[in-house]
């Protein structure tokens, strides 16, 4: 049993260490300091710098912001809304509108040095303590439990949890020895660059057999423009060309984009070679992963910075339900489950994508499947019975969005921390203020709302 006892009996500078501040452990510190537990956040990267990644949200990414009240401070830092999404398959295009629902206006792509150093300020406005260019380089234990951290300078940090929110090549995973419980044989190589002066109201996507690209509307009157082959085909044009592969490969799937961007293209340019994606055991005494530590998957997916955000809540759900009282095995358990259920559907599809092995018909497929499980992660966000950790603990920073929160708590923080925390308005108000699907899969020619 490891219950409020336990976890208040255990030595500890802090309830929870989180190693990585980015998108999962920011908003996993934001939540848990906002449930008012203690927490010291490390990131061995420097605050607010750029990673590698280009920058869709999907809607139920949009909605975790809007909900922990963030929302405002990207559109108020110029991130356009994106108003629908267009896929060309081969020659033929299909334009889906993204209907606003309550404060989820539209879709936004926001630059990740942007994004992710909103939500480690956040974290700070909710008490959490973070310090960048900080590594973890081993942890502590007692018997079979992880107790705590090793920094690069030395220092030890005890904890009652340690979250591994470190990206792909966690070194929390490493260091605890996490199984791998599913590994994908497949992954694309992506390519990304940024353009001016292209329309802002659209994630466009073009795909043909072996090879896709998409155009991203982000900050600055930028566009992320992307493009995806096969591993191999990158390995074979070698990674010094990169700029000609692009081009290449842009006038194969999208030509007249490919000219509109000739010469136009400002950089920076960034490589991903590809790396299959995975899935890890989540947790262990005293240990859980969330973000890419847990769950890698290809970025053709656009989706690991909504499952980052989604994991980050999941997981503060659990860990504020084990500080007030819940058995640890057993929160955790509910939190892996819970994940597993959301991600299981999609994963087929996804591999199918990142394996380039399909054709039009196919693809549209594959999109159809990505778009179902993407539904049922709406409905899983909005089924979020939202408690005080979604809520910013003094007053809102995007006071708009208070229409999209809810009251009641899955589990009351310990009545030692709790502190006071805003509080909106039933789960029910944002039920039917935002209620729509998700953006791919549709069938070809026939328009969606999303
Ligand atoms: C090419 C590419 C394109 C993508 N495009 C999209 C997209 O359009 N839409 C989308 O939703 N997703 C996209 N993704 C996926 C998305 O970038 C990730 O899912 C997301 O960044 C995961 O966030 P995270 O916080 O889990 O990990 P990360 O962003 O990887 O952050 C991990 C942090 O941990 C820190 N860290 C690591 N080890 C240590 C250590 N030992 N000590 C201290 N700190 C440590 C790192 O410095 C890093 O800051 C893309 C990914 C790639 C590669």
């Amino acid at each position: 049993m490891n219950g409020f006892a336990g976890w208040h009996q255990r030595r500890a500078d802090y309830d929870v260490v989180v190693v990585g501040a980015r998108l999962a452990g920011a908003a996993t510190a934001m939540l848990l300091a906002r449930a008012g537990l203690s927490v010291l956040a490390v990131d061995r990267a420097r605050y607010g710098t750029d990673t590698l990644s280009t920058h869709a949200l999907t809607r139920a990414g949009v909605l975790q912001l809007s909900r922990w009240g963030l929302l405002g401070a990207l559109r108020a830092a110029g991130t356009p809304r994106v108003e629908k999404v267009v896929y060309h398959y081969g020659d033929e295009p299909v334009e889906i509108p993204v209907r606003p629902r309550g404060d989820v206006d539209g879709l936004y792509a926001p630059r990740r040095a942007l994004l992710d150093r909103l939500l480690v300020d956040a974290a700070v406005a909710a008490g959490a303590e973070i310090r960048h260019r900080v590594a973890v380089t081993d942890l502590h234990r007692d018997g079979s439990r992880v107790t705590g951290v090793r920094l690069a300078g030395g220092e030890t940090v005890r904890a009652r949890l340690v979250v591994g929110a470190d990206g792909a090549r966690s070194t929390i995973a490493q260091l605890v020895g996490a199984a791998m419980r599913y590994t994908a044989t497949a992954s694309t190589a992506t390519i990304y660059t940024f353009a001016d002066q292209l329309p802002a109201d659209a994630y466009r996507n073009w795909f043909r057999p072996g090879v896709g690209a998409g155009l991203i509307p982000t900050n600055a009157g930028q566009a992320n423009l992307w493009i995806g082959v096969p591993m191999a085909e990158l390995r074979q044009a070698g990674h010094r060309d990169r700029a000609g592969l692009f081009h290449r490969a842009l006038r194969r799937v999208a030509p007249r984009l490919a000219a509109a961007v000739a010469g136009q293209v400002s950089g920076p340019w960034a490589t991903f070679p590809g790396r299959p994606g995975f899935v890890r055991q989540w947790w262990g005494p005293g240990w859980a992963l969330v973000g890419d530590a847990a769950y890698f998957k290809d970025p053709i997916s656009a989706h690991g910075m909504t499952d980052a955000l989604i994991g980050a809540e999941e997981l503060a759900r659990a860990v504020t339900a084990i500080a007030a009282g819940a058995d640890e095995p057993t929160a955790l358990a509910g939190y892996a489950r819970r994940r597993e259920r959301l991600i299981r559907p999609m994963i087929p599809a996804i591999e199918r994508l990142s394996s380039f092995a399909w054709d039009l018909t196919g693809l549209k497929q594959a999109h159809t499947e990505i778009n179902q499980a993407m539904r049922a992660e709406w409905e899983h966000v909005l089924s979020f019975d939202v408690p005080a950790i979604g809520s910013p603990a003094t007053g809102s920073l995007d006071q708009a969005s208070a229409s999209t929160r809810s009251s009641s708590l899955a589990a009351s923080p310990p009545a030692s921390v709790a502190t006071a925390t805003a509080r909106g308005t039933s789960r029910s108000s944002s039920s039917a203020a935002v209620t729509a699907a998700t953006p791919v899969g549709v069938r070809p020619g026939r328009p969606a709302a999303v």
